[in-house]
């Protein structure tokens, strides 16, 4: 059973004034600064105290800002705010999968989803963009044209929505529920790798939010221009999104890879910073029936990551309304699954969560247009009725 509960505001989220959630330590100095809050020598030691009621008490409101003076409380409620965005729609599947469709701003909606029980106790799955300009052919957030990259802000604030939900202000130091983050949501990161390093930056900082960097994972189709400096910048986990051992079937599923091919992409792997038996990379494999998920395939992947410190996750393809493909059958995930445990990956198979409510890989965004808009129609229905 999945439960639906409108939590939207009367008030929408609009592009000025500035949020603070999306500015990094040196932003928010700055901002107040520009913002004629404090002068430069004090704007130091003011950042710290604001940056700590934002990122470790979660607070939206600056008059809870106790110990900073009313005049100042009130100056920064006149420049800028902390408004969380606005919840369209907020889900729960019956294994405690949890999703929001988030507004942002007129049109820009997000989709983000809290699964429990992965990572240390459970992880969120973050969007980067609206929609995605690569169009892989098993991926339905592929089938939408971009509709644009998501600020630092607009990702922070996904964790924020969720960090509300879960009750997990001010930050706590053990028994998270919320202790990994995966930028496996809607679009491709490393388009958006400013954004992106930004938000890193902000939901990493231990006298805030304090999700480590080594439990954040980043995946990307393969853009092999950016990957080193993703490493560089971030210090994140890496994950790709392989899904065929050879260019002619790659081509095909992941079109990127035409431009950026499998012999540059495992180079550009090969030099992630920091790489080794405690910073493996993730590959993700998508299983689908009958096009790249025959045994052969299963021993050429071995030997196409031999010698990288790897983890496999075979993903069942999660089906999505006229996909072009089928979820291979389960038998043949297993066997699958035994080539590649008997090479040492251990527990490559990576269960479905939450496709009740159309949370899973691959099936964001699309379908909550498509849900809406059969509530729509029986709306529709019940006025004409
Ligand atoms: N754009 C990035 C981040 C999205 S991650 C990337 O492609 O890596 C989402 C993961 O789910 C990717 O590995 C993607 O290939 C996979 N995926 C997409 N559609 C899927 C589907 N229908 N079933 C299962 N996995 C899917
Ligand atoms: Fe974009 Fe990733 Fe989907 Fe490919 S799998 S279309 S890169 S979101």
């Amino acid at each position: 059973m999945s439960i639906t509960l409108d939590l939207s505001r009367a008030q929408p989220a609009t592009a000025a004034p500035v949020n603070l959630s999306g500015l990094t330590r040196e932003g928010l100095r700055q901002a107040l600064i520009d913002a004629d809050i404090c002068p430069p020598e004090k704007a130091k030691m003011r950042a710290s105290q604001v940056w700590g009621w934002i990122h470790h008490y979660g607070v939206t409101d600056f008059s809870l800002m106790t110990n900073i003076g009313k005049d100042v409380q009130a100056k920064l409620a006149a420049a800028f705010t902390l408004a969380r965005p606005e919840i369209v729609e907020r889900q729960v599947s019956n294994d405690g999968t949890r999703k929001w469709l988030i507004r942002t701003a007129p049109g820009i909606e997000i989709e983000t989803v809290y699964i429990p029980d992965v990572g240390r106790a459970g992880a969120l799955c973050v969007s980067s963009q609206v929609g995605c300009t690569l169009n892989c052919t098993f991926c339905h957030t592929g089938t939408q044209k971009l509709v644009r990259n998501l600020t630092a802000a607009e990702i922070v604030a996904q964790v924020q929505v969720a960090r509300d939900d879960l009750g997990e202000w001010p930050s706590p130091k053990e028994d998270r529920r919320l202790s990994n983050i995966v930028f496996m949501g809607m679009g491709e990161p490393l388009y958006n790798l400013d954004h992106v390093a930004d938000a890193i930056d902000i939901i990493s900082d231990g006298d805030g939010i304090a999700l480590s960097r080594r439990r954040t994972t980043v995946s990307t189709s393969g853009v092999v221009p950016k990957i080193q400096e993703l490493g560089e910048r971030t210090g994140t986990m890496l994950a790709i999104s392989l899904h065929a051992t050879n260019d002619d079937l790659r081509n095909e599923l992941v079109p990127l890879n035409r431009k950026y091919p499998l012999a540059q992409l495992m180079d550009a792997i090969r030099a992630y910073p920091g790489l080794g038996n405690s910073k493996r990379v993730t590959f993700e494999y998508v299983m689908l029936k009958g096009v790249n998920d025959s045994l052969a395939e299963a021993r050429a992947l071995v030997k196409l990551l031999k010698g990288v410190p790897a983890k496999i996750n075979l993903i069942p393809f999660n089906p999505w309304p006229n996909s072009p493909y089928e979820c291979s059958d389960w038998d043949r995930i297993e066997a699958f699954a035994d080539v590649v445990n008997r090479a040492g990956y251990a527990s490559p198979i990576r269960t479905p969560r939450g496709r009740d409510i159309f949370a899973a890989c691959g099936q964001l965004r699309s379908e909550s247009e498509k849900l809406r808009a059969s509530v729509l129609k029986k709306q529709r229905l019940a006025g004409e009725a």
